[in-house]
């Protein structure tokens, strides 16, 4: 136990287990078979790659995807641990090459796509190769409940239960249910009490519900939280597309990913996310899958996804470092129909179609319900938690503000300029803006004229958006709407009704902070040198510690999370000078 913890802090960095981790490395290190399910970012790795240094022989790690293999064995490098992957990518040569490195034990995990297990040549060397440990990860491949049913996973089973070495099988998925669960218990014949299942919550997480329009709010938050990474998914690749085009032309770092692009666009998109040579990548739920980055730190669905499993893992990409994030829904009832469609248009069989349907309805009432946010998830799957304290929904009471005042600011502002002029106008002239049109209308005479002054632009507009979206401004059609004082208007500038809001303001996630934009860079640039991405260097969190806690001597620095003693001997010594340089 102690040596485990040891071994935690030595290689990998981190003081303590996270839940769930002790209790599976501990029946793989007694040589069971484990079923280990956990949120996505609750630290499924370790379960394995911990227990691989220990056991004797080979820890073979079956992953789907080739991405998340490559990352992973850097990661691994990163760590001074010997481990490396075979897959398509690799010419036949190659692949021999490592297989038998392997046999020759010359490394610790060997990472394998589920595909291999169907070829003979592998099944044959598997029975000769002494392996000690098979991790499946993304277990709920296997079972055909799953959202996500892949059939090489059950040729997986069938051979690996038949190995004669019988190596322990720890199983790996962050997928809930109940039945999903049982399926992968029964196929690579995990004893059921071997099942460790830790709490679902998402602590770092703040979920949000937008009812806010939509471009208008993104393009807002983007700018509130520029430098900060992120996931934006949408339904088709057509929207992927549009949000695309909308974030490119407006400077800001964009790349995309859905399945109508090319292997080649597609991978070069995922690389220069996950080397922060782009900032936000709008994708379709083709993205994300095998992405292992831990800096993303928010994650903005522009469109409903179909049901909350897919809801759940695909927010749940923000915060892996456990670093604050958000994770947003930018919520309109009319796009349920685009998800409707995906049901209408699929091949499943009714009773199947109905629970399409049904667990869609579920995602529907995700946006409307008063409930903590989180815990309407967690109830979802049959689990419970307190309030989070921080989601939309807990957040909105706390929030309501009596803007009267504001709004009678603005409400006389439209009345001094006739109700003849649109929003921006109007913005205008309440900010003391210089504009030529408001000269030409020698509206700087008014005494309304900078009412607003030390606001930005965008919160008069947001302003006036809201009076509008709450009837105490009518629009009227036409190519450019005016805005005109409705009676309820006419009430709030007698002081007859109080105009009262509650602040969806956007909040910036992460405090500027010169010293960490300093380690930063570090950090990019000794990426860039490796050819890495920046976070299997270190982590955000790891680097918000250094600048906080500023550590002196290797002493001090091996006490920050993230730091073990390969990273210690190849990093210390430059971030040390940084830090003492700052
Ligand atoms: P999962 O596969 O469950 O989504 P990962 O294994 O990728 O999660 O782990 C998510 C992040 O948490 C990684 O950055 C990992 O280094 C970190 N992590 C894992 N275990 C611990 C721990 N005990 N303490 C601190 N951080 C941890």
């Amino acid at each position: 136990m102690q040596e485990l913890t040891q071994l935690l802090k030595d290689k990998f960095g981190y003081e303590t287990f996270r839940p769930g981790q002790q209790a599976l490395i501990e029946k793989v290190l007694a040589q069971e078979s484990a079923l280990g399910i956990m949120p996505t970012g609750g630290g499924k790795s370790i379960c394995y790659q911990l227990p691989a240094l220990v056991i004797d022989g080979l820890t073979l790690v079956v992953s789907p995807l080739i991405s998340l293999m490559k990352d992973q064995v850097d990661a691994l490098n990163e760590m001074g641990i010997a481990a490396t992957f075979i897959n398509s990518s690799l010419t036949g040569n190659q692949i021999n090459e490592r297989l038998q490195q392997a046999a020759r034990g010359e490394f610790k995990l060997v990472y394998v796509a589920p595909e291999r297990f169907e070829t003979y040549g592998f099944q044959q060397l598997l029975k000769q190769i002494p392996v000690g440990l098979i991790a499946v990860d993304e277990a709920h491949c296997i079972s055909q409940w799953g959202h996500d049913f892949r059939p090489s996973y059950l040729k997986l089973a069938e051979v690996i239960t038949h190995l004669p070495q019988q190596p322990a099988v720890i199983a790996l998925t962050a997928t809930a249910t109940p039945q999903v669960a049982e399926d992968i218990l029964h196929c690579l014949q995990i004893p059921a009490q071997n099942q460790i299942k830790t709490g679902f919550e998402r602590k770092n997480l703040a979920f949000q519900v937008v009812k806010e329009p939509k471009d208008t709010y993104l393009l807002e938050y983007l700018r509130v939280n520029r430098g900060q990474s992120g996931i934006i998914y949408a339904s088709t690749r057509k929207e992927v597309e549009r949000l695309f085009a909308l974030l490119q032309s407006k400077q800001i770092k964009v790349g995309k990913y859905h399945g109508g692009m090319n292997e080649q666009a597609r991978s070069e998109s995922q690389e220069a996310f996950l080397f922060d040579q782009i900032e936000v990548m709008v994708a379709t739920n083709a993205f994300g899958m095998g992405i292992n980055k831990s800096n993303v730190r928010f994650v903005i669905h522009a469109q409903i996804p179909g049901n909350i499993e897919s809801y759940y893992q695909e927010a749940g990409r923000a915060g892996r470092d456990g670093l604050d994030s958000d994770a947003i829904l930018l919520f309109a009832p009319h796009d349920l129909q685009i998800q409707q469609f995906f049901i209408d248009q699929s091949e499943l069989d009714g009773a199947y179609k109905q629970k399409e349907y049904l667990k869609l309805r579920e995602m529907s009432q995700y946006g409307h319900t008063q409930m903590c946010l989180q815990r309407y998830i967690l109830r979802y799957f049959g689990e419970d938690c307190p309030d989070c304290g921080k989601c939309s929904n807990c957040l909105d009471e706390r929030e309501v503000q009596d803007i009267t005042l504001d709004a009678q600011k603005v409400l006389s502002c439209v009345k001094r300029m006739g109700e003849r002029f649109g929003k921006s106008l109007i913005t205008k002239v309440l900010t003391g803006s210089k504009d030529k049109k408001v000269t030409q209308w020698q509206f700087e005479t008014l005494s309304t004229y900078g009412l607003l002054q030390s606001w930005t632009q965008s919160d008069v507009t947001q302003l006036i958006d809201f009076l509008t979206a709450e009837g105490y401004l009518n629009p009227e059609e036409g190519q450019y709407p005016i805005l005109k004082i409705s009676n309820l208007g006419i009430e709030v500038l007698k002081s007859q009704r109080k105009v009262m809001r509650k602040q969806a303001a956007v909040k910036t996630l992460v405090v500027d902070d010169a010293l960490f934009e300093r380690l930063r860079r570090l950090r990019s640039q000794l990426a860039q040198e490796q050819n890495l991405p920046p976070y299997l260097i270190f982590s955000d969190q790891t680097l918000h510690e250094l600048a906080e806690k500023q550590p002196q001597t290797t002493l001090e620095f091996l006490q920050i999370k993230g730091v073990g003693e390969n990273k210690l001997k190849k990093y210390g010594e430059l971030f040390l000078a940084e830090l003492k340089e700052a």
